[in-house]
């Protein structure tokens, strides 16, 4: 009883910690840190088995250590004179390239020469495949007032999704040249997105600012570069997102996270791009040299920031420092090979989870070795782990594996529970069966036997007595002959009915053998022993017995009473002394205690 309760109070308080658990926000945000951490896992092995090939038509025009320092030395600061990036232009240009796209933000400086910025302005009018970048904050507007963005910058979304954009809304921004705002569509935003963990898995592809989206800078170079060589055109201002949080992008499909952004699918450490360091560039333009050596026919050339000094560095799942163009570069890889991450719907999370927890907790339910079932366990979890990186390798799927390994550590748990109450419920009816009797529900000899020792001995120990009283039934024999057996049966299980009623709780009742019943009465002494005889010889005499549905009948006892110390000093004595009291009564004329 006491410990159905218990078991009872435990399945309530676990079922309300469940339920707040999973309502509440800390604990929500903390097993998903580990649920990413468990990606980043993921993404190491991919990369270390080098399961994908990043795309050899993107190059990156590095702006690194080397090209840092070759600019101090010869302009004496950073950033560059603006028209270097003009003569970068042109010369690239020469080559045919597919895109080149700034991943730097050409910002209105007093460090900048007016016509230089005039200069860049007109190669961006110029060059239809030209790309620069801009970047959405929230400053404060006691800094800067947010200023208008050209209406041509902004793209329709149509959005069936249940994502809400609030983590991508901003309410301000630095503006980039008027000139270049004002004379190109070819602007695009650079945002990212971080976890709470500062690891940047995640690129939004819209950015929301006064009310209305801005496209990522890498989605408008993927989609320039798809619809220059792929026959189904992507539409770049209008946009659906459907309501499984896709976005229809042509022939492909990509999904979008809770919040918006689109979860990476890394190619590998930083340096996985093909890398020209920019000083090579202008040293090639300035005629320092004859030619650089690359050839950028039809290549997406992304300009950016490598050198750390420059402080465009991001921690990603494949590397600590990981800089951003290459961020960028990551992503446009991503939107041409459609090669993005699909997190697993909830409720397959859910599913699994249970599945899991199901065949677990049968298992351990099962397997009788705690040893095997254990093992058979964390089998069952292990293979859904290998399975969850497969999905991600062949599938880019990721299914999440610490909320299943949380239902099946507490299916295992339960189960084991269980399994140990059903054995000590298993233990406690064997244990009944081998120390009672089927007829009559009293203790069975061995029982009787086991218990006067037991008494014999403690009431020698600490100086007490204790009484045995052995009854047996009078013409017995003939009642059966006369009655017939079940009748007999009968009448011994209510006799011995009557026996328990008129006696202590700590007074224990057996069947001797055949119609013979045997009552020990501990710390009980000789008189009140015959005076409960006496009460049981009246109370057996008097009742009525039920034979069948119809019959009834009486019977009654003999009775003997023998008391430790007095009557005998080991448990034969006892019980010799106590069976010729009983023949006693027999031979004076039974239904009577005897002498
Ligand atoms: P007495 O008054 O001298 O004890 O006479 P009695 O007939 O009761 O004595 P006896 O020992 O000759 O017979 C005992 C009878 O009890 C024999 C047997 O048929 C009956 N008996 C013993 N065990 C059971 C039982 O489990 N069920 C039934 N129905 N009868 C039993
Ligand atoms: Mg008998
Ligand atoms: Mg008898």
């Amino acid at each position: 009883m006491l410990k159905k309760i218990l078991y009872t109070i435990w399945v309530v308080l676990f079922c309300v910690a469940a339920f707040f658990g999973l309502k509440n926000t800390n604990f929500n945000s903390f097993i998903n840190m580990i649920e990413n951490r468990t990606f980043d896992l993921r993404q190491n092995i991919m990369i270390n088995a080098q399961s994908k090939t990043p795309d050899k038509n993107i190059v990156i025009v590095a702006i690194d250590e080397a090209t840092y320092e070759y600019t101090l030395d010869h302009y004496g600061e950073w950033p560059l004179p603006r028209d270097i990036y003009v003569k970068l232009i042109d010369y690239l240009e020469k080559q045919n390239p597919k895109i080149i796209a700034f991943d730097l933000m050409f910002v209105k400086s007093f460090k900048s020469a007016p016509q230089a910025d005039m200069a860049l302005i007109n190669a961006m009018k110029k060059y239809k495949n030209v790309y620069t970048a801009m970047n959405l904050d929230n400053q404060d507007e006691d800094l800067r007032i947010p200023p208008e963005l050209p209406e041509k910058l902004s793209v329709n979304v149509a959005n069936y999704s249940n994502i809400d954009f609030e983590d991508l809304t901003f309410t301000n921004c630095r503006k980039i040249l008027d000139g270049i705002l004002d004379n190109t569509e070819n602007i695009g935003m650079i945002n990212v997105s971080r976890a709470d963990d500062g690891i940047l898995r995640k690129m939004p592809l819209f950015v929301k600012y006064k009310d209305k989206f801005y496209s990522q800078l890498g989605l408008k170079v993927a989609i320039d570069a798809i619809n220059s060589s792929e026959s189904a055109p992507v539409d770049k201002h209008n946009f659906v997102i459907d309501k499984d949080s896709n976005l229809l992008f042509g022939k492909r499909k990509i999904f979008l996270d809770s919040d918006g952004s689109a979860i990476l699918n890394w190619y590998g450490a930083s340096g996985t791009y093909e890398q020209v360091p920019m000083y090579k560039l202008i040293k090639a333009v300035n005629g320092e040299i004859k030619d650089t050596g690359y050839d950028f026919k039809d290549k997406i050339i992304y300009f950016g920031t490598t050198a750390s000094a420059l402080f465009d560095i991001k921690t990603t799942p494949t590397d600590k420092t990981f800089p951003g163009v290459e961020v960028q570069a990551t992503f446009v890889n991503n939107i041409l090979d459609n090669n993005f991450i699909t997190k697993a719907d909830k409720s397959v999370t859910i599913f699994t989870g249970l599945l899991l927890a199901l065949l677990i907790g049968f298992c351990t339910m099962r397997i009788t070795s705690a040893f095997i079932s254990s093992l058979a366990s964390v089998s069952i979890y292990l293979i859904y782990l290998i399975g969850s990186y497969y999905a991600m390798k062949y599938f880019n799927i990721w299914l999440e594996v610490i909320y299943p390994l949380i239902l099946s550590i507490l299916a295992f748990i339960s189960a084991f529970i269980v399994k140990y109450l059903i054995k000590s419920r298993d233990f406690e009816q064997q244990y009944k069966l081998a120390t009672t009797d089927g007829l009559t529900e009293l203790y069975n000899h061995r029982y009787f036997q086991e218990q006067m020792q037991m008494l014999v001995e403690n009431s020698k120990r600490y100086g007490t007595e204790f009484s045995l009283i052995i009854l047996d039934i009078d013409f017995f024999k003939k009642f059966n002959d006369t009655f017939g057996h079940q009748a007999g049966d009968a009448v011994l299980r209510q006799v011995a009915h009557t026996l328990k009623k008129n006696v202590r709780a700590t007074d224990i009742v057996c069947r001797y053998g055949g119609e013979e019943m045997s009552i020990i009465l501990p710390n009980t002494p000789k008189d009140e022993a015959y005076t409960t005889a006496q009460k049981i010889c009246e109370r057996v005499a008097s009742n009525k017995y039920k034979l069948n549905s119809e019959k009834e009948s009486s019977v009654t006892i003999s009775l003997g009473v023998a008391t430790f110390p007095h009557d005998g000093a080991t448990p034969s004595d006892i019980i010799d002394c106590a069976d010729k009291r009983l023949y006693n009564a027999k031979h004076n004329g039974r239904n009577q205690v005897g002498e």
